[in-house]
């Protein structure tokens, strides 16, 4: 068996949370609501209605490329990308083709390696169809409220070599885009999409001639199995000598692995040109920088500021950016710690490990209580003898251990004598006394 290297390129789609749609003032929410209910002449693509663009979409994409490290494009413009199917009344989607709002850029994961970013663009949403039955007959429905919401496509270099990084790499890129409150990236209700193209190198450099892409998957999970499924799939075709082809391929989640669904012949042709309804974007330096400055903390920035002005571990750390609004609860609880014997280690781990924060709304509330804790007056001598005497003639069997010289099951003994003292024992003392008791 020849060993291949996987070259691994990713599409992902983010659908924005803005108030309106992307080309006209229709209410963006889709979830949850009546269908086509949230629709006007522009989105509905009716004779003679004309679009205009969201600023707000559009300063989110910009966002999104500043935090990522990509350039901005101080020239932009939207194309219409034509394709006929059910979800696109105008049969055409607005989208961006030649003059992305942003370039090329580089991102580095956790690992260290660096992910190369083709193109960050915007466009719109299309409709949702649904396919159900009604009075035994199979129907395809569409529901138009979803249809002009605004979306941002990323495109990045065939730059992964492994599954792991993949995932890593779309975890960081959920979480961004949630600091940045531009989405809430929710996998399950499709406000995030992933494509995959996947093929494999002999030599781990050179593009190969094919390559598979992988769509309509709903889960970071089902990615990383569709992806081992291919790795393993190609490797063994190549292997028996077969040429791969392009194609697309899905993934089913019952068998975990993936099937054939269209052979690309020749690449769509969409015929893109400039959407003469709208007019193209200008930028200055000073646009754009205004918009860097108002950018929060990006997580991985947090993530390090925390280890290195706190000391907490990294780990900690980590637990605590993935979620923006704990990450801000632990400043606060931090804030009100000072003065206290409330360390900050103390405070994550009571948030990582015990999920305190989730108990006391209010991070002085749990400060409070820590602090309370470490006021708490120990067991007395007298009362952990006691306790001591207690369990020595109740776990027979561990003292016997103990006594035949299996010294680790001490452990276990101070265990049981701190569930009696409800944890209120000093560890050194409830030990000397144990081996005092055990001993004598
Ligand atoms: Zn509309
Ligand atoms: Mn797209």
């Amino acid at each position: 068996m020849k060993n291949y290297t996987p070259i691994i390129g990713l599409e992902i789609h983010i659908e924005q949370n803005t108030e309106t749609k992307m080309f006209c003032n229709c209410s963006a929410h889709h979830f949850a609501v009546a269908p086509n209910t949230n629709t006007c002449p522009t989105c509905l693509a009716l004779p003679g209605a004309l679009p205009f663009a969201n600023g707000i979409a559009i300063e989110n994409t910009i966002k999104f490329g500043l935090a990522i490290g990509c350039e901005i494009a101080k020239f932009s413009k939207f194309d219409r990308k034509h394709y006929v199917y059910p979800d696109l009344p105008k049969s055409y989607q607005i989208s961006q083709y030649d003059l992305p709002l942003c370039g090329p850029g580089t991102w580095t994961i956790e690992s260290g390696q660096v992910v190369g970013i083709r193109r960050i663009h915007l466009e719109e949403d299309t409709a949702k169809m649904q396919h159900a039955e009604i009075h035994g007959n199979k129907v395809s429905l569409v529901d138009f409220n979803r249809g002009g919401v605004p979306l941002i496509e990323m495109v990045t270099e065939p730059d992964f070599h492994d599954v792991e990084s993949v995932d890593l790499f779309l975890k960081e890129m959920q979480l961004l885009v949630r600091y940045l409150g531009i989405s809430t990236a929710d996998m399950e209700k499709g406000s995030m999409r992933l494509e995959a193209n996947i093929s494999m190198s002999e030599d781990g450099v050179t593009l190969p001639s094919y390559k598979v892409e992988l769509k309509n998957i709903n889960s970071f999970r089902f990615l990383k199995k569709a992806l081992a499924s291919e790795i393993e799939r190609q490797t063994e075709a190549l292997n028996m000598g077969v040429t791969l082809i392009q194609e697309t391929r899905g993934f089913d989640e019952k068998s975990g692995k993936t099937y054939s669904q269209r052979i690309k012949e020749d690449a769509h042709d969409y015929r893109y040109f400039p959407d003469p309804d709208l007019p193209p974007l200008t930028f200055t330096e000073k646009d754009i920088d205004t918009i860097r400055q108002n950018l929060p903390e990006l997580p991985h920035i947090k993530r390090a500021r925390m280890v290195r002005d706190y000391g907490i571990s990294l780990d900690f750390a980590r637990t605590l950016i993935t979620d923006r609004s704990r990450a801000e609860y632990f400043e606060r609880a931090l804030e009100a710690a000072s003065g206290t014997s409330v360390t900050a280690k103390v405070l994550a781990d009571s948030m990582v490990n015990q999920k305190l924060d989730e108990k006391y709304p209010e991070p002085s509330g749990l400060v409070k209580y820590l602090y309370e804790l470490t006021q708490v007056s120990y067991a007395s001598e007298a009362e952990v003898d006691v306790a001591v005497q207690e369990v020595i003639s109740s776990e027979l069997d561990a003292v016997s251990k103990f006594k035949s010289g299996k010294e680790e099951i001490i452990g276990f003994l101070v265990g049981q004598v701190q569930k009696r003292l409800r944890g209120k024992g000093e560890v050194s003392k409830v030990i000397s006394s144990l081996r005092k008791a055990l001993t004598s």
